[in-house]
C-alpha cells in the first residue's frame, strides 16, 4: 500500500466527484521523507479512503488523483492503459485527414501532469512543473511505446527551452486538417506549436467565411485566416504583436495556395486596431477575435474580465449591421456562463442587439474530465448583429 496523506478539510466529495486537485491548505502536514512524484493514497478525516494518486511537495498544488479504485495499482501499466484509451478515443473521433491533434489532455484524460500533441509523427509534450519533471522519462517511454514518434520534444513548463529528448526534428513540420495545411515550429511556437484546439472552430469560421471581409486578430500563424481564405473569403487581414508570427501567417497562406498579396497583414497591437476603427467606420464582416488569455489566474480575473469587454466592446461597434463576430476565451478561470455575460454587457455597451449562433468549445481531441470544471478551458461563441 503506498503511503498516506490527510484532508484536513472535507474536499472528498469533489475529489469523489471528479475534481483531480487538492490544495496543499486542504491537507495536513506531510510525513518526512515523501517526494514529488510520489503515489500516496489521500484519506479523509474520517479515515476512509478517497483517491489514490501523485504527490507534488513544493507545489500549492500538492495532489493529483489518478484513480478512485483502491485496488488499482497507479505503475508504468496504467500509464501506458490509459495513453492508448486516450490514443483510441482520438482514432474515433479525429477525420483520417488530420495529422496536427491533442493525444493527451492531461488530468482530462486521467494522466495528470501530461499534456501531448501529435504533429505528423513527432510528439510535442508539455509537462507540469516538479511533478512532470519526476514522472518526464515514464511519460516519454510511454508515448514512444503507444505512438512510435520518429522524435520526441518535451517543455516542462518550469523550462525556458523546448528539448529534443528523442530522435531529431525535421527541418520543417506541415500538418494538415482537411483542406489546410500549417507550417508548426515545435520549437519557437508558442503552446506545444500550434492551436489545436481551435480546429472545429477553423471550420466554423471557414463554413460562414465565403465573400465575406474578415478581419483576423490575435492571428498568431494565421489559423483562422486561412480557414476563412480557402472557403472564399473576399479578403482577410490578420493582426498579431508579434513579427515572426505574422510571417508565419503569410508563409501558411503560400503553403495552401493563396497568394498572400490579395490579404493583409499586420504586426501591430489589436487595441490599436480596434481603436484607430472606430474613426474609419465598418470594413469588415466578420471578426475573429482570439486573445491570449487575459486571467491567467483567479487574482487577474476582473482585470482580465475587463479586457475582454473593452475588446468586444470595441469589435461590436466596428462591426456593420449583419455582421459576424467570433469570439474566444481560453482563460480556464473564465466559466462559459461569466464569457456569455461578458460578450452580451459588450454588445449592449456597444448599442448593438446581437443573436447568438452557437457556443462552442476546444475540439474532440480535448476532451473534458467529467466534475473537472478546469478542463472547459476554451470558449467560442459566434454571433451575429442586427
Ligand atoms: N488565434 C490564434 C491563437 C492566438 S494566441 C490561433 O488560432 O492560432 C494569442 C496571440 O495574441 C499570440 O500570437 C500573441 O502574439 C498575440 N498577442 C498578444 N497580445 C497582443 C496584442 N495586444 N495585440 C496583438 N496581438 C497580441
Amino acid at each position: 500500500m503506498p503511503p498516506q496523506i490527510t484532508l484536513k478539510k472535507p474536499v472528498e466529495a469533489s475529489v469523489r466527484g471528479g475534481h483531480p486537485w487538492v490544495y496543499r491548505d486542504a491537507l495536513k502536514p506531510f510525513a518526512k521523507g515523501l517526494k514529488t512524484g510520489d503515489i500516496v493514497d489521500l484519506m479523509a478525516q474520517d479515515g476512509s479512503f478517497v483517491a489514490r494518486g501523485v504527490i507534488e511537495i513544493e507545489s500549492p498544488l500538492s495532489f493529483r488523483a489518478w484513480t478512485l479504485n483502491q485496488s488499482e495499482r497507479v505503475d508504468d501499466a496504467l500509464l501506458i492503459k490509459r495513453l492508448r484509451n486516450a490514443y483510441e478515443t482520438r482514432q474515433l473521433v479525429l477525420a483520417s485527414d488530420v495529422t496536427g491533434y491533442r493525444l493527451c489532455h492531461g488530468e482530462n484524460d486521467h494522466i495528470p501532469g501530461l499534456h501531448c500533441d501529435v504533429y505528423g509523427d513527432i510528439a510535442s509534450m508539455r509537462t507540469d512543473g516538479g511533478l512532470g519533471a519526476s514522472w518526464e522519462k515514464k511519460f516519454v517511454k510511454a508515448v514512444k511505446e503507444v505512438v512510435k514518434p520518429r522524435a520526441i520534444v518535451v517543455r516542462n513548463t518550469r523550462d525556458k527551452e523546448p528539448r529534443v529528448v528523442h530522435g531529431s526534428l525535421p527541418d520543417e513540420v506541415i500538418i494538415s486538417e482537411g483542406n489546410r495545411r500549417f507550417y508548426v515550429d515545435l520549437l519557437k511556437g508558442q503552446k506545444t506549436g500550434f492551436f489545436l484546439d481551435q480546429r472545429e472552430n477553423r471550420d466554423r469560421v471557414a463554413s460562414i467565411s465565403a465573400g465575406l471581409r474578415v478581419l483576423n486578430l490575435f492571428s498568431y500563424t494565421g489559423g483562422f485566416s486561412v480557414a476563412a481564405a480557402l472557403a472564399g473569403a473576399k479578403r482577410v487581414v490578420s493582426v498579431d504583436i508579434a513579427a515572426p508570427a505574422i510571417e508565419s501567417a503569410r508563409q501558411n497562406f503560400s503553403l495552401n495556395g493563396i497568394d498572400p498579396k490579395l490579404h493583409g497583414f499586420q504586426a501591430a497591437d489589436v487595441f490599436d486596431v480596434l481603436e484607430g476603427m472606430a474613426e474609419t467606420g465598418p470594413e469588415y464582416d466578420l471578426i475573429v477575435l482570439d486573445p491570449p488569455s487575459f486571467a491567467r489566474s483567479r487574482k487577474t480575473l476582473e482585470r482580465g474580465m475587463r479586457a475582454y469587454g473593452a475588446l468586444n466592446t470595441m469589435a461590436f461597434r466596428s462591426l456593420p449591421a449583419r455582421g459576424l463576430l467570433a469570439t474566444a476565451s481560453c482563460s480556464s478561470h473564465v466559466t462559459p456562463t461569466a464569457f456569455l455575460e461578458m460578450v452580451g454587457e459588450s454588445a449592449k455597451k456597444a448599442g448593438r442587439e446581437v443573436t447568438i449562433l452557437g457556443t462552442y468549445g476546444a475540439g474532440m481531441d480535448h476532451p473534458t474530465k467529467m466534475g473537472f470544471p478546469h478542463g472547459q478551458y476554451l470558449k467560442f461563441v459566434l454571433l451575429r448583429v442586427h
